[in-house]
């Protein structure tokens, strides 16, 4: 089977080990550059991507991450987790570093300062079973797309209609929102179907 981790440096990464274990998946916290070695993909939790880029600088995982990504490593993250893997970054702190994963742009926080968190229900391609019940807390949205990017998912009612919400560029998946809350599956199922096309047969 395939070995997931969850990076564990900050965020719901208790969430996301759950959501994976009941998508039949073995999933393990990644803290350290020597167990990031020992995994197949690797999810980016939910939180707070300032604190996780510094955390990920101070724990030596910048670098590493950089590169099993440029390996072609699948990764899924979620939120914060979709800020750390966007090429570039809008209303970050200046300091702020990304592992230069998918060619976008998002912007922190964008969808608006008085309503921090709503839910709405997303059309996701490749999700069959209807639309996505997708919860939104202080969330980014992609503003800018490169060549390579497949847009899964945009907002479709509302002030904010039309925001790409979640976003695909060959391994790496990314969503503004937390499924790792709901209890829906289908976007881990999703990763997962991804990380077993990906991995050499063993
Ligand atoms: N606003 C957070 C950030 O910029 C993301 C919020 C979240 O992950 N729920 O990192």
């Amino acid at each position: 089977g395939v070995n997931i981790g969850v990076l564990a440096l900050q965020g719901d990464v208790r969430e996301h080990l759950s959501a994976l274990a009941e998508s039949d998946v073995l999933a393990r916290p990644i803290r350290r550059p020597e167990e990031l070695a020992d995994v197949d993909a690797l999810v980016i939790p939910g939180g707070e991507s300032t604190t996780m880029s510094n955390l990920a600088i101070s724990f030596g995982l910048l670098d590493p991450i950089r590169k099993r990504i440029a390996d072609g490593m699948p990764v899924y993250g979620s939120c914060a987790g979709m800020i750390m893997l966007a090429t570039t970054v809008l209303d970050g702190r200046p300091d702020q570093e990304s592992f230069q994963g998918i060619e976008m742009t998002v912007r922190r926080n964008a969808f608006g300062r008085q309503i921090a968190s709503f839910e709405a229900d997303v059309e996701i391609e490749g999700i069959a079973g209807g639309d996505f019940h997708a919860v939104f807390i202080r969330a980014p949205w992609v503003e800018q797309v490169g060549p390579d990017v497949r847009v899964l998912g945009r907002v479709d009612s509302g002030d904010t209609a039309g925001r790409i919400v979640a976003v695909r560029q060959g391994n790496l998946l990314a969503t503004a929102f937390h499924p790792e809350l709901t209890g829906d599956l289908r976007v881990h199922r999703y990763f997962v179907e991804m990380v077993r096309q990906a991995a050499p047969a063993r």
